[in-house]
This record gives structure tokens, C-alpha cells and sequence, in this order.
């Protein structure tokens, strides 16, 4: 664009339009990166929610499963303590008596009395060396009355050990029960094996117990022999008595460094995952474990998550199109807005360019005069006016036509604007065939310099005028400047003291410029040769 149209940058009455594209930029960025915001807290918000209720719901489980193990542990250690203690006392009365004289019916009916008392109690027995009984707390005898092939049995015989021993749950001969035998060895007093006293626990006291508890259908309770031998599980099935759990995580890992403890595995014997409590009796060679299934609170928890996840989708899907059409709308308002911007901009280069020679117009100057005054008072700098005018244009429009008239001044503005070389400088056609070129930080010897050189390059065009004495097209100017800073300074002055120095350069021969004397000491000067 010629003339220094950039500087300074044309301003007024547009401005309030003027939201400016990159404001417009900012406040969609924020929008979106609001909404962002937005949607990650939501789901943020969600999956903590969601991590959080699993931990509950784990903890509440492994809670659950240590309590029921605890419980569970206790009423086998109840169970089979009562029967070890009536064992070790009958047996010491019966060892006392000596086996061979014992009072048989006092001691059935001490036997038929404490095992009324004892709802686990299947029966008590006390067989001789042989392994036929002697007596028991049945009214009927037995039908099988050996028990010599029992592994109790045989057991004691070989074994001084004198402490109770629980075996693998067997079928009893007397009444086909499942039963578990506590068993004691009964010595001569002379230490030899005299035979043996037997407490059988049944299997449904246990089963009882372990129904009563309110676990889910995959939940497990098992009580088994130290080795891992089951004794009694719940849910219960005739085939899983007496399979061993010795390969199970539990007795291979855990219950070799502790007591007790929660282990989360497989089940051996229904591929279940669990979360099990086991914990091993202090007393006896047994160990419970109490499972939950992971099913049972993950699922609850599953549900929850998918039901408040679906919530959650739609939430999103619905924000997400909240967001779409408000962005879109942003949008596109933008792109109104870019083009009333580029509208007004045209609108404003119109109002402010000369459609004929592309300069700068007369009301552009008016704008630009007033700012630069300004700025040069503020930064205390010169401030330069050339007022420029082609010598007698009127014939030449006469000679030539009024269309060759508009050429010859196109190529005068095009002459002007190659000679400026600051980007601040700005040239204007000031109306008909007169310029108008503003100079800012420009004193009256650089003005004077331009003045100089816009004739000169003016000349250079070497435009044919045959009514003119020189036979080309001329021109002349009036140059002034100005230090605002120092001096009062008006845009009228300015132009009245340029005009005033060309009307003198018209009239003392025209192709020729003069200087303010104002600032200018030394008075004028003039290119013509
Ligand atoms: P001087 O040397 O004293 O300046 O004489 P002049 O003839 O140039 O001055 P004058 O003011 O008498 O005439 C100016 C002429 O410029 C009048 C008009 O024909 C011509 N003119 C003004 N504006 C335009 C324009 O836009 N196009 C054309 N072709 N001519 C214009
Ligand atoms: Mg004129
Ligand atoms: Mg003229």
C-alpha cells in the first residue's frame, strides 16, 4: 500500500466494532478447555466414586470372611474341646478302675447322661485291646462290635501318644452316619495299650452350624485336618469329605507363615474364585476357612458401577451435545464477526484511500495529522508537512483529456510513494492535483531533502506536457516542520504554513520548493537547476 499506511494505525469511531480475532480466539479456547474441564471432573468424579465402593465393598468382605472364620474356628474348638475333656475324664476314671473290672452299667449310664448334654456327641465308646466294645452310651449293643481295623485304633495301639486324636470323617458302622472320632489311647497301669475310648462328633452338628450362616450360594465354610483333609464343607457334597486341599494356595503358601490370615484365590475343589479368612485352631490340628465369592460383592458392585455408568453416559453424551452446540454457535459467531471485521476494514480502507490513485485521502490525513502532533510532543521529535501541487495541471487536463489527467496523477502518487521509505511516512492526495506527504520524527533539512527528491522523482516520470515551459510534468511544494514538543502545534498551522510556502514556490516559477523559515534560518531552497 503506498504512502506509509501502516503507521500510525488508523483508529476511531470502528474501534467499538473491533472485538479483534484473537479475543475471539481466547474465549473459544476457554469455552472448550472449560468444558473439558468439565467433562473430566465428571468422570474424575465417577471413577473415584467407583474405586472408593470397591474398597468397600472389598473391605466389607474380607471383614465378613475373617468374622465368620473366627466363629467357625471357635465352635469346632467348642465342639471337639468338650468331647477331649470327656474323653480325658471318663478314660482316667475307667484307666483307674482297670479296664477288666470296670462298673459297666455306671459307666453307660454316665455316658448316656453326657452325651445328652452334648448335641455334637454321635456316641461314646470304649473298646478293649482286642477292638470289641465294652461299653457305650447306646442302649442297643453296636452290631459291628469290633473297631480293631479302625486307623484310630491302630493308631493308639502302636502309639503311646496320649493326647486326643481327631481322625478323617468315617461312615459309623452303627447308624451310617458321617461322623468324626476323637479318640484316646487307655493304658493297663503298667503303660501297656488297653484298649481305646472314642467320642464321635456328627457331621450334621457342623453342617447345622454352617447353614444357620447367611452367605451367598457360591460363599464356602470349610473345616479341615492340619494336612488339608476336609472334614466338612459348606455347600456340601457326599465326594469333597476326606479330598485334601493340601495343593490349595492356603496350605501350600499362606499357611506355612501364619495362623491366620485372608488369601483371595481359586478353590480347588469348584474353581471358584474366592475371598477366603482361614485361620488354623489353636488347640487341634484343624483349620477352618471361611470364602466369599468375589462374585458376591464385586457383582453388587458391577451392577452399581454399570447402572451409574450408564447414568454417567448419558450425562456426558448429553453435555458433550450441549457443548457441540455451544461451540458451534461460538463458532460461527466467530465467523460473523470475522466478517463484519473484514467488512468494516474494507468499509474503513474506503472511507480513508483515494479510489483513484490508491493513497491515502484528505480525511486520512486529518486522522493521522492529529495522532502524530501528538506522538511527537509525547516523544519530543520533529515533525515535517510537504504540500505538493502539479504546475499547470489545468492544460495539461485541456491538451490531453481529463482520462490522460488521472493517468498523470496515478504516476505522480506512485512517484511520491517510491521516494518514502519510512513505513511512518504517509502520503495522501489532499484533493484535485495536490499531495499532502506527512513526515513524522523529521526535521526541516530531512523535509526539505523529500521535498527535493518527490520533485526530482516527479521530473523523472518525464510525462510529455507540451504547455508547459519545461515540456514535462512538474511540480511544486511547500515544505514545513515542527517540534510539537517546544511549540504550539495544530494540524490547521501545519497546513496553512505548507500551503503559504508553495503559493510561494507557484508563484516564483513553479518546479521548486520552499522551506519554512520559521525553522529553517537559512530560508529556502530549491532542486530546479
Ligand atoms: P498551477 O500550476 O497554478 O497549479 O496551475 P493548475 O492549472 O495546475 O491549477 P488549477 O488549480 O488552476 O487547476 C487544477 C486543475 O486540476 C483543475 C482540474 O481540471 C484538474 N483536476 C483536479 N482534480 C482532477 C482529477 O481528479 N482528474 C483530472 N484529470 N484533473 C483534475
Ligand atoms: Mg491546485
Ligand atoms: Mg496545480
Amino acid at each position: 500500500m503506498p504512502g506509509g499506511e501502516q503507521h500510525p494505525p488508523p483508529s476511531g469511531a470502528f474501534d467499538l466494532l473491533d472485538l479483534g480475532p484473537g479475543r475471539n480466539t481466547a474465549v473459544f479456547r476457554l469455552t472448550l478447555a472449560f468444558m473439558i474441564l468439565v467433562l473430566l471432573t465428571f468422570i474424575s468424579v465417577e471413577g473415584w466414586r467407583a474405586w472408593r465402593d470397591y474398597n468397600h465393598a472389598y473391605d466389607f468382605a474380607r471383614d465378613s470372611v475373617t468374622n465368620l472364620a473366627r466363629a467357625t474356628a471357635q465352635h469346632a474348638e467348642d465342639a471337639i474341646r468338650q468331647v477331649d475333656i470327656l474323653t480325658y475324664t471318663l478314660g482316667e476314671r475307667v484307666e483307674g478302675d482297670g479296664l477288666a473290672t470296670i462298673n459297666t452299667p455306671r459307666i453307660h449310664a454316665l455316658m448316656v447322661q453326657q452325651s445328652r448334654l452334648m448335641p455334637q456327641l454321635h456316641g461314646l465308646f470304649i473298646y478293649g485291646a482286642d477292638g470289641r466294645w465294652i461299653v457305650t452310651d447306646k442302649d442297643v449293643p453296636p452290631d459291628t462290635p469290633n473297631n480293631a481295623d479302625r486307623d484310630y485304633f491302630i493308631y493308639h495301639r502302636d502309639h503311646k501318644d496320649p493326647r486326643v486324636r481327631i481322625s478323617n470323617v468315617v461312615k459309623s458302622r452303627s447308624t451310617g452316619e458321617l461322623i468324626i472320632p476323637v479318640s484316646r489311647r487307655l493304658n493297663n497301669p503298667d503303660g501297656s495299650f488297653a484298649g481305646v475310648i472314642l467320642g464321635t462328633i456328627k457331621l450334621s452338628y457342623f453342617m447345622d452350624y454352617y447353614g444357620d450362616f447367611k452367605i451367598d450360594d457360591r460363599g464356602a465354610l470349610v473345616l479341615t485336618m492340619r494336612d488339608g483333609t476336609i472334614l466338612v464343607r459348606r455347600p456340601f457334597m457326599d465326594s469333597v469329605v476326606g479330598q485334601s486341599l493340601a495343593d490349595s494356595e492356603i496350605f501350600k503358601r499362606y499357611l506355612l507363615t501364619a495362623n491366620q490370615g485372608i488369601a483371595e484365590i481359586k478353590a480347588v475343589v469348584d474353581g471358584t474364585y474366592r475371598l477366603y479368612a482361614f485361620r488354623a485352631l489353636s488347640s487341634y490340628p484343624l483349620v477352618v476357612q471361611a470364602g466369599l465369592s468375589r462374585e458376591s460383592f464385586v457383582g453388587p458392585w458391577r451392577r452399581d458401577l454399570l447402572k451409574s455408568g450408564l447414568v454417567l453416559l448419558v450425562l456426558v453424551a448429553g453435555f458433550i451435545g450441549f457443548a457441540f452446540i455451544v461451540l458451534t454457535q461460538l463458532r460461527g459467531r466467530m465467523a460473523m464477526e470475522s466478517e463484519i471485521r473484514l467488512a468494516h476494514q474494507a468499509v474503513r480502507d474506503m472511507a480513508l484511500t483515494d479510489s483513484l490513485t490508491q493513497l491515502g485521502n484528505r480525511r486520512r490525513l486529518d486522522m493521522a495529522l492529529n495522532s502524530e502532533i501528538g506522538r511527537a510532543k509525547r516523544q519530543r521529535y520533529p515533525l515535517a508537512l510537504i504540500m505538493l501541487d502539479i504546475d499547470y495541471f489545468k492544460r495539461f487536463n485541456d491538451r490531453y483529456g481529463h482520462a490522460a489527467g488521472d493517468d498523470c496523477l496515478q504516476k505522480v502518487a506512485q512517484a511520491i510513494s517510491g521516494v518514502l521509505k519510512r513505513p511512518a511516512d504517509l502520503a495522501v492526495r489532499y484533493g484535485g492535483e495536490e499531495f499532502t506527504v506527512l513526515l513524522p520524527d523529521t526535521d526541516i533539512q530531512g523535509a526539505g531533502r523529500l521535498a527535493a527528491d518527490i520533485l526530482q522523482a516527479i521530473r523523472g516520470l518525464a510525462l510529455e506536457h507540451a504547455d508547459h515551459p519545461e515540456q514535462i510534468v512538474t511540480a511544486s511544494a511547500g515544505v514545513t516542520a515542527r517540534f510539537p514538543a517546544l511549540e504550539d502545534t495544530t494540524p490547521a498551522g501545519m497546513i496553512k504554513a505548507a500551503d503559504a510556502y508553495l503559493y510561494y514556490a507557484k508563484n516564483n516559477g513553479r518546479n521548486r520548493w520552499y522551506a519554512d523559515q520559521h525553522t529553517q534560518a537559512s530560508g529556502q531552497a530549491q532542486t530546479t537547476d
